[in-house]
């Protein structure tokens, strides 16, 4: 009888588990359980250039079908209900049950959702899903007023997208500043000028207290007391693991699916991968929970080595992305912690600028804003734990090149 994996979930971890397992030499069965009925998409552009109609649907396939096929892969439709470690087996909601040898848990994250009265009323939309994004431009009418919920990344470029669409788009952040849990003062402070310049209106310290309208959407009332009028609202408050298969089958839990350097979980045949593990990161020296693609991508590496009796180590450097209107936001590593800021370039200007984090003089992380050169760099002296004077960091008269230690 030949071996089966199984892998739950089909978006990034799984389109790069699936080469990673035949990479390192699975040659049994591999099968994907999924409730999404695509294959594995891109995601990022489903806030930003599929929202905006310059992407579509046939260009978010992360790989083509005949790949798949090649590979050997089958994908099945349905929802994993619970999990038998004993039995090595899995339930489908549909009733139907799996046997498995090994099992990859890419199960992701939902987002969270938000309690608000008339939450229920149509044009309210999150945004997590191909379908998701459907529905949203689908509501999307130029000339009209959209709410966002939420001034963190993904808040701001459906912002952005929308306003591309011709909409009148108003951003609610019941915190202080936009991006206020991911960055500096500063770099809340460009952004929100950047939005505003294109037409945003940009609130913060508000929150909506309740949504208003007979069958869609009318207005949002504003804790402030202030009335939006919105013919689409679009709620991005952050993100829930999917946890809770892992838990009812008894692994650990720690603000993710707990696993360790080698992705691997307390059991020796169930690996996790993805926004769904936390993991020690290798840089930071602490438990992390990271919501990215390349996290995604180079667990999936390292957990398709662990399902093969190999060990690699994921050791990556947490990096992100964000494109908003021309800009293109690169972040390496984690600003947790930092006790000083240093801006490369003029802040106030929409030319770029990088951003660094240090904390007692090392770079912990940069935000580089049209700066690629300077998201390298910081890339290379975050892993090395390097230390580079801030005054240098500064100095545009340095090349980036010449910063690196010799
Ligand atoms: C709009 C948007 C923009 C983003 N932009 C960026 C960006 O610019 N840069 C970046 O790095 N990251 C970005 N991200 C985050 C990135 O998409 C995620 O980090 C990535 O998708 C994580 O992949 P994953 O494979 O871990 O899981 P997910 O993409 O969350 O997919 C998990 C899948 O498993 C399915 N599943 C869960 N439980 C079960 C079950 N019991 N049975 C069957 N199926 C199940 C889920 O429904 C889902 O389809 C963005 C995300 C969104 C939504």
């Amino acid at each position: 009888m030949t071996k089966r994996c199984i892998i739950i979930g089909a978006s990034h971890a799984t389109a790069q588990l699936i080469p990673s397992l035949r990479q390192e030499g699975w040659d049994g069965e591999i099968l994907v359980i999924s409730d999404d009925p695509n294959l594995p998409y891109h995601r990022p552009p489903l806030s930003k250039a599929y929202l905006s109609g310059e992407k579509d649907a046939a260009s978010l396939g992360i790989r083509p079908a005949a790949f798949y096929e090649k590979q050997q892969a089958e994908f099945k439709q349905g929802r994993v209900t619970s999990i038998n470690r004993q039995e090595q087996s899995l339930s489908l909601a549909s009733g139907e049950t799996l046997q498995y040898d090994k099992l990859a848990l890419c199960t992701g994250a939902r987002v969270r959702k938000a309690d608000i009265p008339g939450v229920g009323l149509g044009s309210i939309h999150y945004l997590r899903d191909m379908a998701d994004a459907e529905a949203i431009k689908s509501s999307v009418v130029a000339g009209q007023q959209a709410v966002i919920v939420g001034g963190g990344y993904i808040g701001l470029e459906t912002a952005a997208s929308l306003t591309k669409l011709g909409m009148q788009v108003t951003v609610l952040e019941m915190a202080e500043r936009v991006l206020q849990r991911v960055t500096a003062p500063e770099v809340s402070a460009f952004y929100h000028r950047v939005h505003s310049k294109q037409g945003v209106n940009v609130l913060t310290g508000v929150a909506a207290q309740s949504f208003v309208g007979t069958e869609r959407v009318e207005k949002v009332i504003c804790t402030d007391g202030r009335e939006l009028e919105a013919s689409l609202v679009v709620i991005g408050i952050g993100v829930i693991p999917n946890t809770e298969l892992a838990e009812q089958a008894g692994l650990a839990i720690e603000n993710g699916i707990k696993v360790d350097s080698y992705c691997a979980t307390d059991d020796p045949n169930i690996v996790a991968a993805g926004d769904c593990t936390s993991q020690v990161s290798k840089v930071y020296q602490r438990r992390l929970r990271l919501e990215s693609v390349p996290n995604a991508t180079e667990q999936a590496k390292t957990a398709a080595a662990t399902l093969c009796g190999q060990q690699k180590d994921c050791t990556t450097l947490p990096w992100f992305w964000s494109d908003q209107y021309n800009l293109k936001l690169q972040i390496a590593g984690l600003s947790q912690g930092y006790d000083q800021v240093v801006i490369r370039g003029d802040i106030n200007s929409d030319d770029g600028f990088a951003a660094f984090y240090l904390q007692q003089g090392k770079l912990l992380a940069a935000d580089c804003v049209n700066r690629p050169k300077e998201f390298m760099l910081s890339k290379r002296l975050i892993a090395n734990h390097a230390s580079v004077p801030a005054e240098q960091l500064a100095d545009e008269s340095i090349a980036v090149n010449e910063l690196l230690p010799k």
